[in-house]
């Protein structure tokens, strides 16, 4: 798999916590708490690692990071029904293939009460900041 991905989403990260702990005249982080969603494809170890080293570069010292998962909901346009992955029943092989490539959702999942394909990921796709602790 690509690294490229971690290392720039790491980036866009560290940009963000640098711009607001500069307008807290902070360049020390207690903890940064950050969301993983369950269909964003995504090697911690590298993760956590460019974030260290991109940290490093942006002078700011970050004492822990916290990678919380977040799981997956999704809302069909056609009849309003909610669910999860965990909802439905996936074989292995296809759990494995939405999330190495979670555009290929559409290709496993339709919605479980009304078969529609006409449905959108509300929670658990990217990434995003929960918390920056100083
Ligand atoms: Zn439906």
């Amino acid at each position: 798999m690509n690294t490229m991905h971690e290392w720039a989403i790491a980036e866009a990260i560290a940009e963000a916590v640098s711009k607001y702990s500069e307008s807290r005249g902070s360049r020390s982080v207690k903890r940064l708490i950050i969301g993983l969603g369950e269909l964003q494809a995504i090697d911690r170890e590298i993760f956590e690692f460019a974030l260290s080293e991109i940290f490093k570069l942006y002078r700011l010292e970050v004492l822990e990071y916290v990678l919380q998962s977040e799981e997956a909901e999704f809302k069909c346009r056609s009849c309003g029904f909610s669910w999860r992955l965990r909802d439905l029943e996936l074989s292995d092989e296809d759990r494995e293939a939405i999330h190495f490539l979670p555009e290929a959702v559409y290709a496993y999942v339709k919605c479980p009460k009304c078969g529609s394909l006409d449905y959108y990921i509300t929670k658990g796709r990217g990434l995003s900041i929960l918390g920056v602790e100083y």
